[in-house]
C-alpha cells in the first residue's frame, strides 16, 4: 500500500478506485468508498442511507459489483479518536482513495478550525461545488410546475468574495487598504468601512468552467449558462464570462455552439443565400443584438463542422445576468441544464432552485477537484434530532446517487431516484415532508429507508 496510516486499517476487501494518464477514474467492481459518518444526526443518516445504497448496488449489479465502505473520521468522532477535529488520516485516505461521502458537521467553537467543511475543500482542493436540483413527483412545492426544473449547478467554490479574505472596520489592515486605495488608486472609500477582497482568476474560472462542460458533454445535457453580474462587476465576474466563453471556445469546440453562434447558424438554415451584412440585418430584425459583419463571418465558418442538421446535436453555451437568473429559474426553468457560477451567485441559486421545487430539505451536494471528490448531505447537524431516528436521509442519500453517476454506476443512481420518488408518491414520508402533506403517515428514519429498499 502507497499510503500509511496512523489509526486507520486499508479495508480487507475491495480494490482502490485509480486514475489513468488522461486524469480520468478507473473503477473496479469493488471499489472502496470512504464515508464520514458526520455529527448530530450524522449515524441516523447515514445507517439508513448505507442500507438503500448497498440494496440498489446488488439490485442493479447481482453479485458482480459490490462497495466496500471505509470508515473515515472528522468531527466529533474524530475529536474522541484522534484529539483533532479534521485528522490527517482522513485528508489521506480521500487523497488515496479519491472518492467519498460524509454527513453534516459540527463547527467546533473555538478550536482553531473556521469550519470543517471548509478545511476539507481546501486541503483536497475540491474546488467545484456540484448541486443537482430536479423534482420528485409528489413532493410538495411552492410552484406550479415545479418539475420543469431540472439544473445542475457548478458553483466556483474557492475564490469571490466568499473566499473570506476580509478585515473588520477599524483594523489596522482595513485602514491600511483604504489609505491605500484611497490615496495611490483615487478612489473614495469611506473611512467607517470593513474590506472583503473578490479575487477570481484564469485559473479558478477555467477549471470550473471545465467541470461544468464536461459534466455536459458525459451526461448529454443541452446547454451551460455561465451566471454573472459582469455588467457591474467586469473585471471580476465579466472576466468569469468571458473565460469562461474563451475555454469552451478552445478546449471544447466540437462539441458546443455559442448561442450568438447559434442564432447565425440557425438564422443562415432559413435563409441560405443571404449575404453576412444581410443575415447581420434579418437577425436585428428577429431581435438579436446587434451583430458584427466579422462575428457572423465567425460563426459562418463553423457551417461545415455546427451548420444544418448537425446543429442540433451541439450543447448551446450562453450567460445570463445573476439577478435575471433567479427570474429565469422561475419563469423558464425548462430552457436551463447546467448553471456554472463563481461561488457567492452560486451559494444563492442553489438554495434558491432547491426550494422551488421544495426539496431544500434533501437536496444533495459534493465538491469535486481533479480525480477526487467529496459527496455530502446539505443540512447541518440538526443536533436537537441526534440519534432519534426521525430525520429526513433524503440529502445524504441523494448524495449517495451522484456519487454513483461519478463512478459511472448510473443504474444505482436511477434505482434509488425511482425508489424515492414511488416512496413519496406513496405518501410514506418523514416528519418533515409529513407535515406538508395531507393524510401522510410518519415514518422514522429507518422506516422511509426500509420503504425506500421495498420500492427499488
Ligand atoms: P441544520 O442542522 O441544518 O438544522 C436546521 C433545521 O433544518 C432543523 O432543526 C430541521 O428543521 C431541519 N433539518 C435539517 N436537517 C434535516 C433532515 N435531515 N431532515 C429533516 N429536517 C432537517 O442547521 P443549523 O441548526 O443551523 O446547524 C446545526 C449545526 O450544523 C451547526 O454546528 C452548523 O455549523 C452545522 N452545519 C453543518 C453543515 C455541514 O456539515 N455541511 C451545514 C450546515 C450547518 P425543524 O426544526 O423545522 O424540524
Amino acid at each position: 500500500m502507497a499510503v500509511e496510516f496512523k489509526k486507520l486499517a486499508h479495508p480487507k476487501t475491495g480494490t482502490a478506485i485509480t486514475v489513468d494518464a488522461r486524469g480520468e477514474l478507473k473503477v473496479p467492481d469493488d471499489p472502496i468508498l470512504l464515508f464520514i459518518e458526520g455529527d448530530g444526526i450524522g449515524g441516523d443518516i447515514t445507517s439508513a442511507s448505507l442500507k438503500v445504497w448497498n440494496a440498489a448496488v446488488e439490485k442493479a449489479y447481482g453479485k458482480k459489483r459490490k462497495v466496500s465502505w471505509m470508515e473515515v473520521y472528522a468531527g466529533e468522532k474524530a475529536h474522541a479518536k484522534y484529539g483533532e477535529w479534521l485528522p490527517e488520516d482522513t485528508l489521506a485516505a480521500f487523497r488515496h482513495y479519491r472518492v467519498g461521502i460524509k454527513g453534516p458537521l459540527t463547527t467546533p467553537v473555538g478550536g482553531g478550525i473556521r469550519s470543517l467543511n471548509v478545511s476539507l475543500r481546501q486541503f483536497l482542493d475540491l474546488y467545484a461545488c456540484v448541486r443537482p436540483v430536479r423534482y420528485f413527483k409528489g413532493t410538495p412545492s411552492p410552484v406550479k410546475k415545479p418539475e420543469l426544473l431540472d439544473v445542475t449547478i457548478y458553483r466556483e467554490n474557492t475564490e469571490d468574495v466568499y473566499a473570506g479574505i476580509e478585515w473588520k472596520e477599524g483594523s489596522p489592515e482595513a485602514k491600511k487598504l483604504i489609505d491605500y486605495i484611497n490615496k495611490e488608486l483615487k478612489k473614495n472609500i469611506r473611512l467607517d468601512s470593513g474590506i472583503g477582497i473578490k479575487p477570481i482568476s484564469i485559473t479558478g474560472t477555467k477549471r470550473i468552467a471545465r467541470a461544468a462542460l464536461k459534466h455536459a458533454v458525459a451526461r448529454k445535457r443541452r446547454s451551460v449558462t455561465f451566471v454573472h453580474k459582469g455588467n457591474i462587476m467586469k473585471y471580476t465576474e465579466g472576466a468569469f464570462r468571458d473565460w469562461g466563453y474563451e475555454l469552451a471556445k478552445t478546449e471544447f469546440r466540437d462539441q458546443i455552439v455559442t448561442e450568438r453562434e447559434w442564432g447565425v447558424l440557425d438564422m443562415r438554415k432559413k435563409n441560405a443565400g443571404q449575404t453576412p451584412e444581410e443575415l447581420a440585418t434579418t437577425l436585428r430584425n428577429d431581435g438579436w443584438e446587434p451583430y458584427t459583419t466579422d462575428e457572423i463571418k465567425a460563426a459562418l465558418a463553423l457551417e461545415k463542422t455546427h451548420g444544418g442538421d448537425k446543429l442540433k446535436s451541439k450543447i448551446k453555451v450562453n450567460d445570463r445576468i445573476a439577478d435575471s437568473t433567479f427570474q429565469q429559474m422561475l419563469l423558464r426553468p425548462d430552457e436551463y441544464d447546467i448553471l456554472c457560477t463563481p461561488n457567492l451567485n452560486g451559494d444563492y441559486l442553489s438554495d434558491a432552485c432547491a426550494a422551488q421545487v421544495g426539496g431544500l430539505g434533501i437536496a444533495p451536494g459534493a465538491n469535486i477537484g481533479d480525480a477526487i471528490a467529496c459527496f455530502e448531505a446539505t443540512h447541518g447537524t440538526a443536533p436537537k434530532y441526534a440519534g432519534l431516528d426521525r430525520v429526513n436521509p433524503g440529502s445524504l442519500m441523494l448524495s449517495g446517487c451522484m456519487m454513483f453517476e461519478y463512478i459511472g454506476w448510473e443504474e444505482v443512481a436511477k434505482l434509488i431516484y425511482g425508489g424515492i420518488e414511488k416512496t413519496i408518491q406513496q405518501k410514506r414520508v418523514t416528519y418533515d415532508f409529513e407535515r406538508l402533506m395531507e393524510g401522510a403517515p410518519k415514518l422514522k428514519c429507518s422506516e422511509f429507508a426500509a420503504a425506500i429498499v421495498e420500492n427499488l
